[in-house]
């Protein structure tokens, strides 16, 4: 006997003038929902939760640039939602003063972090886990959330017994660690290119290939697509450097 689970509900949105992608994540049963990187514009985040009779359990993070984190407060306010975010990106959102004088805006409003997320740690909202890779180099506290094939809800099969819903791919949500043909900007406060290159070799270039990847800025790709491709990462003695910088 076989049931088919309904997909996990997956919006992404490209919100403010730097067009972070905010990723709505929903559990189409329990109607629990995690969002990442509300860097701004929350009534339209709020809006999508609306349309989908969501209610947030929790916000998540990436990094603390300014762009990724604008939108948390209002988020927290409107939801009641924790925010969650890795410790060593404290002090970089202590200086959003400093990131927003830097991009000449006014600063937005700080949230409270309710929870620090660490390298193993597991984020839950309705049947959904997904595991945090703690992926330093854009910035100290860059993480990544990786929800395996199998990370999803053990649904009641018609008949009675248990069926595992499988949707046989695997989802990493990158933020400005990885993108399709480019890597994050390591320029920046902390930023560290051993780091980042560390990071997505040991930790995201392991995934298998046919994980979709999220990332924190323009189109999704999937790890084969990077680890075949992408220029910034490809080993071997070769001088030629990719000229394009990756973004903030
Ligand atoms: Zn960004
Ligand atoms: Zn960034």
């Amino acid at each position: 006997m076989t049931s088919v689970a309904k997909q996990m509900i997956h919006e992404v949105l490209p919100v403010g003038w730097l067009q972070c992608n905010c990723s709505i994540l929903g559990d189409p049963e329990t109607r629990e929902a995690l969002v990442l990187d509300p860097g701004d514009e929350v009534e339209r985040v709020l809006e999508v939760l609306r349309r989908h009779s969501l209610s947030v359990r929790a916000i998540v993070s990436t990094h603390a640039h300014i762009d990724h984190v604008g939108g948390l407060q209002k988020l927290q306010e409107a939801t009641g939602a924790p925010v969650l975010m890795h410790g060593d990106d404290l002090e970089l959102y202590r200086h959003l003063d400093k990131q927003a004088e830097w991009l000449g805006v006014p600063p937005p409003p700080a949230a409270r972090v309710d929870q620090l997320l660490r390298e193993g740690d597991t984020v839950r909202w309705g049947g959904y886990a997904a595991s945090v890779l703690h992926t330093p180099g854009h910035t100290p506290g860059s993480v990544s959330l990786y929800l395996s094939p199998h990370a999803h809800r053990v649904l009641p099969a018609p008949g009675g017994g248990v069926e595992v819903a499988d949707e046989g791919k695997g989802t990493l949500l990158a933020g400005d660690t990885l993108f399709a043909g480019s890597i994050g900007r390591t320029d920046l406060w902390g930023g560290s290119l051993e780091d980042i290159l560390r990071s997505i070799h040991d930790k995201l270039l392991v995934l298998p290939d046919h994980t979709l990847v999220y990332p924190g800025h323009g189109p999704a790709t999937t790890i084969g697509e990077e680890r075949a491709g992408n220029p910034f990462l490809q080993r071997g003695d070769s001088p030629q450097r990719p000229g394009r910088r990756g973004q903030a």
